[in-house]
């Protein structure tokens, strides 16, 4: 039974035509999938190449760097049918919406050249390296340190928590460039490591909750030396200011697959319970049911609009940090609780792993984590106030 979803108002023809091919691959690629990739803790590696073949890699970044050529609403339209397809392996929103767009905004043109048509390739799978063993929301509080020696920089730290780290190509690192207490936010950098580099070493991939097929891992950097070229921008120092510029996209990437989560849980639970029987009458029968349904339609629905307003501001270049936060809180938080009560609905089969809903109540856990925690969210947002 299909929700009544809005056609979201940033829709376009052409991007009428691009959901079909999205939709198709994920039918067809991730779907069948999922209980091998869960099992190997990692996608297929060639995943990402038949993906970049059909032309879903580096979807927003220009041409001339052999991207797609959209907007971010091509990558909205991916992760939409991503969330919808039930995946909760492939680590495209980290490697297009995130890594991909840190080394157009920063990178060399040079540089450029070189990473970005391997990236829409698949040849190379992008990560980003902040969190630390020590340190996550704590940015300041990074350990990983870069020393400038002549033309190169050498990298000593480890990081946690890395999606894409067992795949990874090019991580975009963040260090401290000047360990000094004192020089705070501007002793951050970013640096493009290469993990064909000597000294770079992967460590475990880790045995998560949720989003079991995704290759999240540790990553260990001993002397591991990078042409100094590699820093992204022009000096020292602007490693802070660059995730303060690029962290609102990679939070209203975590919004809209909150958000086409709850539409697709919401109808799987409607099919479900019109189908299933108990005391002679479908479980949708139960006032219960119904009501719970309406609830979690209603907020799908409400944060379906506050999203579309949020893309909307994107796509002009109009969404700031606070939108971005809000947009990031208010979904995450919502969709746990939309889920949470479908599952409840499922009974028994709820929790069952070869439901989608049981995954997806595992999946949509972390995004009250990642890409900054809540907490993080009312923090940045109150400072706004
Ligand atoms: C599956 C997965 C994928 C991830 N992918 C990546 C990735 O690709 N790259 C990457 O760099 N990181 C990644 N992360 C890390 C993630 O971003 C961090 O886990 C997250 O930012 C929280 O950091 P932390 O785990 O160190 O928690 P902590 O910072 O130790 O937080 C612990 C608790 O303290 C609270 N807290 C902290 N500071 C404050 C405050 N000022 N006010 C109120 N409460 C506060 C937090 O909200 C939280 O509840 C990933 C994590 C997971 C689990």
């Amino acid at each position: 039974m299909p929700l009544n979803i809005q056609r979201s108002s940033w829709m376009t023809e052409d991007l009428d035509d691009f959901r079909q091919l999205a939709k198709t691959f994920c039918q067809k690629e991730l779907t069948p999938n999922q209980e091998r990739w869960i099992a190997a803790k990692q996608v297929d590696r060639e995943l990402w190449t038949k993906a970049g073949e059909v032309g879903l890699l580096a979807l927003s970044i220009p041409e001339e760097y052999g991207g797609g050529g959209g907007t971010f609403a091509h990558e909205a339209v991916l992760y939409e049918e991503q969330a919808r397809s039930g995946d909760g392996g492939w680590g495209v929103s980290v490697h297009n919406g995130i890594v991909a767009h840190y080394l157009l905004a920063y990178a060399s043109e040079e540089r450029k050249k070189e990473w970005l048509p391997k990236f829409a390739s698949g040849e190379y799978v992008g990560a980003i390296g902040m969190t630390e063993p020590g340190t996550g929301s704590d940015l300041q509080g990074i350990k990983t340190r870069a020393v400038r020696q002549g033309d190169e920089y050498v990298i000593n730290g480890a990081k946690t928590f890395i999606t894409n780290g067992a795949h990874a190509d090019l991580v975009v690192l963040a260090v401290k460039t000047d360990p000094d207490p004192e020089a705070g936010a501007k002793g951050l950098s970013l640096i493009a490591v290469p993990t064909d580099t000597p000294g770079f070493r992967r460590g475990r991939v880790l045995d998560k909750v949720g989003l079991r097929g995704q290759d999240t891992a540790e990553l260990f950097f001993d002397d591991v030396r990078v042409p100094a070229t590699n820093l992204l921008g022009d000096e020292e120092g602007q490693g802070f200011i660059q995730l303060m510029q690029q962290l609102p996209q990679e939070r209203l990437i975590i919004a809209v697959t909150a958000v086409a989560g709850m539409e697709a849980a919401v109808e799987q639970t409607l099919a479900y319970t019109k189908e299933r029987t108990a005391f002679g009458r479908p479980v949708f029968g139960f006032q219960n049911t119904k009501f719970k349904l309406a609830e979690a339609a209603t907020e799908a629905a409400v944060a379906r609009a506050f999203l579309d307003q949020c893309i909307e501001r994107h796509l002009k270049g109009e969404l700031d940090v606070q939108g971005a936060a809000m947009a990031k809180l208010w979904t995450t938080e919502r969709v746990n609780k939309v889920v949470d009560d479908c599952v409840q609905l499922f009974g028994g089969y709820g929790y069952m792993m070869e439901y989608p809903i049981a995954r997806a109540w595992a999946d949509v856990r972390i995004s009250r984590i990642f890409g900054g925690t809540s907490e993080i969210m009312k923090d940045i947002i109150s400072r706004t106030l």
